[in-house]
């Protein structure tokens, strides 16, 4: 029996050494281990760290990637790479704490193929961070089929039937929260406090959290252009009987005062919503572009030797 641990890590140097001292405390020695780590495209001390601990410990692995292709997409290079029978997902900074990890374990042993965790909502966490999550997990929620609980992040174990599914997805953009949602399987889920962060800070910008944010409502739902469509709909019918009413005004009254003011506000209120349908078909257009050429989701520049390239020859 194999476990794999995947681990992306983006300018984490201090938090390097903790974090893979923790995993393997945690993880029991009688199994055959592996720790990936995923640099990526980190401008601090990351790599150097990275060949330390493998020089030092055969356990180790890592795989650089040739520039920050972000958080969802390093995890995937890390799965690529994992030969385990099961593999952990978790962040760099120890703020999904390893002390879980037997528990996950137990959980994948009595039968489960996914092991998801939930995080209790923090105090200590930052308010805008809460607040920005929380709305986020509703209105994905409301926009999507796939039912999303708060918290979830990508704090979980795989079965090696569920990472060849990871593998085997064309998605140029993988949003992996959803993915793992969407295959099914036996799905167990693991409550916990997360940590403070152990060294430095937060990895993910206001722009990067929303770039995921987008990706995961586009990647899960077709509803935004309902609503489109619905809007469009609407407004029509609305615009048909305000017409009807010009028409009343201006044939059988002798009060067709030039009403610049209806003017004003129904041409500000469907350029409004002209532009809001144009921004959402772009979204899904702008997706769709990205995934026609067919990308690489990334690249890898360097991997330590002792690593097989499973990597699948994607289209
Ligand atoms: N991360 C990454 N690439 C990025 C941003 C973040 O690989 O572009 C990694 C980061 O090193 C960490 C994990 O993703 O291991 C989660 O990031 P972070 O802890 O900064 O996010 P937060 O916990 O603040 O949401
Ligand atoms: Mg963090």
């Amino acid at each position: 029996m194999k476990i794999s641990v995947v681990i992306p890590a983006y300018n984490e140097e201090e938090n390097l050494p903790e974090i893979a001292a923790r995993v393997k405390e945690h993880l029991p020695g009688r199994y055959e281990r592996e720790l990936i780590f995923v640099d990526d495209g980190s401008t601090d001390g990351t790599q150097r760290i990275l060949r330390e601990l493998r020089a030092q410990d055969s356990e180790i692995h890592y795989v650089l990637l040739s520039r920050n292709f972000g958080h969802q997409s390093a995890l995937r290079a890390g799965i690529d790479y994992a030969t385990g029978d099961c593999i952990i997902s978790l962040d760099a900074d120890l703020q999904h704490p390893p002390r879980l990890l037997p528990e996950l374990l137990g959980h994948w042993l009595n039968g489960y193929d996914i092991v998801y965790t939930q995080r209790a909502d923090d105090e200590r966490l930052p308010w805008l961070k809460r607040q920005t999550s929380a709305a986020f997990y509703r209105l994905m929620n409301s926009l999507s089929s796939v039912d999303f609980e708060p918290g979830t992040a990508d704090y979980r174990l795989i079965d090696r039937r569920v990472a060849e599914a990871v593998r085997n997805s064309p998605d140029v953009d993988l949003f992996l929260r959803g993915f793992v949602h969407w295959v099914g399987f036996r799905q167990k889920r693991v409550a916990y406090t997360p940590d403070a962060r152990f060294r430095g800070k937060t990895k993910y910008t206001v722009r990067k959290m929303v770039k995921l944010a987008l990706n995961g409502i586009t990647s899960f739902s077709v509803r935004p252009l309902h609503f489109a469509t619905l809007a469009g709909m609407g407004i029509s019918v609305l615009a048909f009987l305000y017409a009807l009413y010009a028409l009343y005004i201006l044939v059988f009254t002798q009060d067709a005062v030039p009403g610049w003011a209806s003017v004003l506000i129904s041409v500000l209120f469907i350029g409004g919503i002209q532009l809001l349908v144009l921004g959402i078909m772009g979204e899904y257009l702008g997706k769709l572009f990205v995934q026609a050429k067919q990308r690489p989701p990334y690249l890898v520049r360097e991997t330590d030797p002792g690593l097989a390239d499973l990597r699948p020859v994607r289209p």
